[in-house]
């Protein structure tokens, strides 16, 4: 009786074991399972490592820094020529801190003043026949009251 007992909670116990539930990841593109390949887990869904690109180039985005959209991804570079504001000056994106002024977006090195040509800030700049200009070229035009076109 008690071998019998025993024999029966060793087989219970086995097949257990075998039914060891392996954890099957879906890719949330092609929804085929994700198995034997390095799993990406990225705005919080699982993708297969080719299946995770940049969704107007194709560039592969596993283990690069992507920007994420409208529930797409896209690589920086797509993202940046997309969804940042272009420089008045050089048409480029700007990625970092864009300078506001006139209505329209600079880079802080390409906001310049018309006079001296030299990087000015949003909040230094002065107006001097509706162009921008530093505050100092601003004082000195201001002073010397120039009444010619040749601005
Ligand atoms: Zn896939
Ligand atoms: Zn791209
Ligand atoms: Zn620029
Ligand atoms: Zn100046």
């Amino acid at each position: 009786m008690v071998d019998k007992k025993t024999k029966r909670d060793s087989a219970v116990s086995e097949h257990e074991a075998e039914k060891k539930v392996t954890i099957n990841l879906e890719c949330c593109v092609c929804r085929k399972y994700i198995s034997g390949m390095v799993v990406v887990q990225a705005m919080g869904q699982n993708w297969h490592t080719e299946h995770f690109v940049c969704c107007a180039c194709g560039t592969k985005l596993a283990n690069q820094s992507y920007y994420e959209r409208e529930n797409n991804p896209f690589c920086t570079t797509c993202y940046e020529e997309k969804f940042c504001p272009r420089c008045t000056l050089c048409n480029k994106p700007i990625v970092d801190t864009a300078v506001l002024a006139l209505g329209n977006c600079w880079h802080q090195g390409c906001f310049k003043c018309n006079n001296c040509n030299e990087p000015i800030s949003d909040t230094s700049f002065e107006l001097y026949r509706e162009k921008a200009v530093c505050s100092d070229c601003g004082k000195l035009l201001r002073k010397l009251k120039v009444d010619t076109t040749a601005f």
